[in-house]
């Protein structure tokens, strides 16, 4: 229940106080909630999983839609406070959990995917969107607040200062929207950086596959852990500058110049080279 003052009151009658260590930062500018909403376009026929729903700012206009909702919230008191409020509606279920913990596969009973949603806690937002990446073939899309530093490097092409392994790795995976900014004002307590909301739809058809996903993302990782070098350089630890000069590639060139394919053509090479060596 929220009080006169506004402020959500416990099971113990005592006001909510933000969390620090849990990313509570509350959303509660209405034209905001509803421009969100709005982007996400809930219908009657969905599931919906919301990450974080804290005191509700979503919850509720996500419920109303009448979409199967389970929400996913680590803090015990704010889950409480939710089971109480939205979580006896037939179409809610309230999770007291650790997004990081929770299996999709425990909701999804049918054959619809999932659509993921929230205000993200942005001190374990990579965490998440990795994974959940783990996991993309159940998800229909996902639309997220994020910090907006973390939604540039989300959509930077290459070439881009923010461009690197998030980016890389997303587009891997999804088609990346970022939808609009979202001042601080918007929340209580004020974050002390700016926000935005991003939609990240996973491909249907991959438009590029590499042979081995995990090999990409440690040829990925090893290359920007030193995006000042060479891509030999950079590299060296894991492919040869034989090898490398071997694919279609300047090896003179910086970790960022190199397009997503070329990171493919790279860790396929690698694959490659580990299943022929297993074969010998
Ligand atoms: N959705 C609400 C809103 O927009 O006002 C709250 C958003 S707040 C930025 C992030 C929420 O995520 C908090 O309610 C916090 O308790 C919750 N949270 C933090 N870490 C979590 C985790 N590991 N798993 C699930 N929820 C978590």
């Amino acid at each position: 229940m929220r009080s006169r003052d506004g402020q959500v009151r416990l099971s113990n009658g005592m006001p909510h106080q933000a969390r620090k260590r849990f990313g509570q930062n509350f959303l509660h500018d209405q034209g905001i909630i509803d421009r969100i909403v709005q982007s996400i376009n809930p219908q009657a026929s969905d599931h919906i999983v919301e990450i974080g729903p804290g005191q509700g700012a979503l919850t509720r206009p996500l419920a109303a839609s009448g979409a199967r909702l389970d929400c996913v919230e680590l803090d015990r008191d704010l889950a409480a406070f939710l089971q109480t409020n939205v979580g006896k509606q037939a179409n809610v279920t309230i999770h007291q959990q650790d997004i990081l913990k929770f299996d999709l596969a425990s909701v999804q009973h049918d054959s619809r995917r999932l659509r993921i949603i929230g205000n993200l806690p942005y001190n374990i937002s990579t965490p998440v969107l990795f994974y959940l990446l783990q996991q993309h073939s159940r998800i229909q899309d996902m639309v997220f607040m994020l910090q907006l530093e973390v939604v540039n490097r989300m959509a930077a092409q290459v070439g881009d200062k923010n461009y690197g392994r998030l980016g890389l790795m997303l587009q891997y995976y999804c088609e990346v929207e970022p939808l609009f900014n979202v001042p601080s004002a918007a929340f209580t307590p004020r974050p002390k950086v700016s926000s935005a909301i991003v939609r990240l739809i996973p491909h249907q058809t991959m438009p590029i596959q590499a042979k081995d996903p995990e090999c990409l993302q440690v040829v990925i990782r090893t290359a920007f852990n030193q995006r000042r070098k060479t891509l030999k350089n950079s590299l060296k630890a894991i492919i040869s500058e034989t090898e490398l000069t071997t694919l279609p590639l300047d090896v003179s060139m910086r970790p960022e110049n190199l397009t997503l394919a070329d990171y493919v053509l790279i860790s396929d090479a690698l694959t490659e080279q580990s299943e022929s060596h297993e074969n010998e």
